[in-house]
Parts: C-alpha cells; sequence; structure tokens
C-alpha cells in the first residue's frame, strides 16, 4: 500500500526513478513494491515482507536470491581482478575459460562466442554479424530478418524490431526489413475444425510462402525462442521446428535459436533446441547464464557462422563492434559457476536441472488442477515454465473484456497474498527458480489457486 509518508521508500520511488514495463495507474493506486533482500526463492521487501517469487525475478534468478557459491565466486572474482574489456586483442582468462565452456555444453562440436551485456544485445549483435558477414560475401541485399508475432527478442531498436509485439509501434517500430510470421499457437490460433498437424503444415506453408514473396537472397536469418517466453509461455504446435527448419535449411536460411529463457535447463533439457529437437546455426543466451547475478549476454555462433565471420572479419581485419564490457571477468567467472551449479552440480549439490526434472510433473499437475476452472480456457508450458489463460467462456474461448484486466487482478491478489507472479495479456505466468523444495510448489499453487477463486468470483 502507497505509504502517505512524503519520505517513504514508495514516495521516494515514483519521485525519481522512470518504470520500465509498468502500468503507472496501478502504481498511483498501490505504490511500488521495494525490495531489499532475498532468501532461497523468496524476496523481501522494505517492510520486512516476504513473497515467493514465481518468476524467478525476470525469469533469471534461477538459483534463487542469496546462492552461497555464486556470491562467493563473484567476491573471490572481484578481489582477483575486477573487470577488463575483450578489445584489441586482449580479454581475461575467466572469459577464455567460460568460451571453452559454453562451446563445450552447447549443441556444436565447435564455436565461438561473443559477449554482450544484455539479451536484447545479443540479439543485435547477431544481426550485424549477419549484415557484415553477408555483405563481405558479396550478398549486401541479405539483410532482412524472419521472427514471429508474440516473440520476445528484446528492446533496443534492431531487437524490439524483431519483437513480434503490438506495443513496439508507438516506437514507429518494426524498422523496414524485419518481418513477423504467425505465433504457432495451436489453442487460440487453430482454425474451427483444424487439425494440429495441419495447423503445423499451414505455419510451414507460411514460412514458404514469405520467402518467394520476399526472395531467400533477400532474408539473413529466422530467429525464434523454442518456448516463447515473454509472448505468453508459448509452446509451439507439434511438429513446428521439424517443419521449418527443412525449408530454412533448403533456402540457406540460418535458423538461430534465442534461448535467452529456455537455454540453461528452463524446459527440463540444457537447450530449448534440444527439447524440441532441432539444430540450430546459432544460440543466444542471456538471463539464466549467469543465474541473474550479472548482467551478462552471449551470441554462441555454430562452426558454419564462426567460420563465414572470421573470413569476412580477415578480409577488412576487424570485426568493428564490441561493448565495453564485453566478456566481463567477474561476468565470466559467475556465468562458469552459475553453469557447474545448473548443469554439473557444485559443492556437493546436484545438478539444479535435475531439480527442474523432479519438479516438473507436480508444476503440471498442479496447472492441469487449476485449469479445471470454468474461467482458465488453456494452461500450457514445457519443464518449469507456465501459464494459465483467463477466458469469459471456457468453449468458445472467448477473453475477458480488456477493462477489467483479469491477469493484473489475478497478480496483484497473489502480491497482496506474498505471492509474485506475473500478468501477460489474459494470462498468468509462472516460472519459479530451480531450487523450489515441494513445500515451496505447494505454497505458489495454493497461493494462486486462492487468488483465481477470489478474482473470478468477482468478475464471472
Ligand atoms: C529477456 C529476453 C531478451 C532480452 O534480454 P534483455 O537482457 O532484457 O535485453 C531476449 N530474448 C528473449 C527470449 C528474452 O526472454
Amino acid at each position: 500500500m502507497p505509504d502517505d509518508k512524503t519520505n517513504s521508500w514508495e514516495v521516494r520511488a515514483a519521485a525519481h526513478t522512470l518504470y520500465g514495463f509498468t502500468d503507472l495507474p496501478t502504481i498511483a493506486e498501490r505504490g511500488t513494491v521495494v525490495l531489499t533482500g532475498g532468501h532461497g526463492p523468496y524476496v523481501r521487501d522494505v517492510h520486512g515482507r516476504e513473497y515467493l517469487d514465481a518468476n524467478s525475478g525476470l525469469w533469471n534468478m534461477v538459483a534463487g536470491f542469496d546462492h552461497p557459491g555464486l556470491t562467493a565466486c563473484a567476491q573471490e572474482q572481484y578481489a582477483r581482478f575486477p573487470g577488463y574489456h575483450a578489445f584489441f586483442g586482449r580479454m581475461s582468462d575467466r572469459t577464455v575459460e567460460l568460451s571453452e565452456k559454453l562451446v563445450e555444453v552447447s549443441p556444436f562440436e565447435q564455436g565461438r562466442v561473443f559477449y554482450t551485456n544484455s539479451g536484447s544485445e545479443a540479439n543485435d549483435t547477431l544481426v550485424k554479424m549477419l549484415w557484415f558477414l553477408n555483405a563481405a560475401e558479396g550478398q549486401p541485399e541479405r539483410r532482412k530478418i524472419l521472427t514471429r508475432v508474440n516473440g520476445y527478442h528484446g528492446v533496443t531498436v534492431v531487437s524490439a524490431s524483431m519483437t513480434g509485439k503490438p506495443y513496439n509501434s508507438v516506437f514507429g517500430l518494426p524498422l523496414p526489413g524485419f518481418l513477423h510470421l504467425s505465433c504457432p499457437h495451436y489453442w487460440r490460433n487453430g482454425a474451427e475444425g483444424e487439425t494440429e498437424a495441419a495447423f503445423t503444415a499451414r505455419m510451414a506453408a507460411e514460412l514458404e510462402a514469405v520467402i518467394a514473396r520476399e526472395g531467400a537472397e533477400t532474408i539473413a536469418a529466422f530467429v525464434a525462442e523454442p518456448v516463447m517466453g515473454a509472448g505468453g509461455v508459448i509452446v509451439p504446435s507439434e511438429g513446428y521446428f521439424q517443419a521449418v527448419a527443412p525449408i530454412l535449411k533448403k533456402h540457406g536460411i540460418p535458423l538461430v535459436s534465442d534461448e535467452v529463457i529456455c537455454g540453461f535447463g528452463r524446459t527440463g533439457a540444457r537447450w530449448g533446441c534440444e527439447q524440441y529437437g532441432f539444430m540450430p546455426d546459432a544460440i543466444i543466451s542471456s538471463k539464466n547464464l549467469t543465474a541473474g547475478f550479472f548482467p551478462m549476454g552471449a551470441v554462441i555462433l555454430g562452426p558454419e557462422l564462426a567460420d563465414r565471420l572470421q573470413r569476412a572479419s580477415e578480409a577488412i581485419e576487424e570485426f568493428p563492434h564490441g561493448f565495453t564490457a564485453s566478456g566481463h571477468p567477474v561476468g565470466c567467472a559467475i556465468a562458469l559457476k552459475a553453469i557447474e551449479v545448473i548443469l554439473d552440480g557444485a559443492d556437493g549439490e546436484a545438478p539444479l536441472i535435475e531439480n527442474v526434472r523432479r519438479l516438473t510433473p507436480g508444476f503440471e499437475a498442479g496447472m492441469a488442477k487449476l485449469a479445471e476452472h470454468p474461467n482458465i480456457g488453456e494452461w500450457r508450458g514445457k519443464g518449469l515454465m507456465g501459464a494459465l489463460e483467463a477466458v469469459a467462456d471456457k468453449a468458445s474461448k472467448t477473453p475477458f473484456p480488456g477493462t477489467l484486466s483479469v491477469s493484473e487482478r489475478i497478480a496483484n491478489t497473489c502480491t497482496d497474498h506474498g505471492l509474485i507472479c506475473r500478468p501477460l495479456g489474459q494470462s498468468v505466468v509462472l516460472c519459479p527458480p530451480f531450487i523450489m523444495t515441494d513445500a515451496q510448489m505447494a505454497e505458489m499453487f495454493e497461493k494462486l489457486g486462492a487468488a483465481l477463486t477470489k478474482v473470478f468470483d468477482e468478475v464471472a
């Protein structure tokens, strides 16, 4: 609740900080939640209230908010070498080690890594790499980028252009040459009487048609999240990647997997592309890469793109791109530790990815139980990411009127009861940290279930 004392944290937050992706009327009414610390999957606000964060911060704090191994490794690296760049033929030893590790755990037999500070910058970097190497190879017109409606790839000018969300029109985006294909969400977009297989075939036919219309020689890449995250946890229709990958291959168009959310275990597999059985030409990573303990992103190029970029760079003697903090030694040390914690198990603990797999059946059962509610149209998800979509009428899938803000009300009710989850369109999204216990999972479903009942009683 907003505190009317003029020097409250809520008033001070609103006075001097600009909000990103925040509903300002809600802030005016409810105030800002100002957080000061955390323990395991819980965060604590300045009033001492605790919240179970069923969103892992912003998908990324998968090891919780006080992981001792990650904290210790950051402290050690700060003491040893607190910062350096990766320009002019210099880089830190930790950067060398992280790249080796990333290629080792990637689906690629060989590859090269470029570091950024965020997922948005990683997508921007990828696009610049492709524009650069296509031009060097005598194909300067090969610049168009294909993504999907509802795909989320970031907020910089290029990555926002890749993002398939209507809100970017307020910026006059997308830029020309960024094309959005249909969202492969069968439940919502399947036609009357259309089977899932026919829907997938329709998605593939659309891709073929767009390539024919635009000309394959003008298309630099197709970039896709294995499961769309910020689009509302959209699981691809059955066989989707098996249908699109061969079309892209036939036309020589690189397939890039944006694994910023799916990478490092979120779906229960190491990578989303492994979960869905396709081989990309490059991977975009961020978020889980450092378990949220450092801002960092990475472009991991498979062998073919890595070789082509190397040749193009040699031709003009450099690849003129990089961020001051690319390959930051502290970020790299933390990422090495996070990968160990998630995939291998560190300090005598089991790998967190095993806990994701162990928790998944209970997570699915809890979601399926909530989806029995007459005002939940669909639950969907993979591994420890899921969404419940609210509907006014289940049979016709009719959404509630936007003016009722149903998903916001559910999320706000949860917050009042000590649970953080995220409204996204008409859905409520859950992506709990990988360290959750069974008791915490039960607490999450109990609080969410109570909030659903309360809000649907009010609006239905
Ligand atoms: C979050 C996200 C990004 C952007 O990452 P930032 O670090 O916020 O710039 C890109 N792609 C996907 C799939 C994401 O979820």
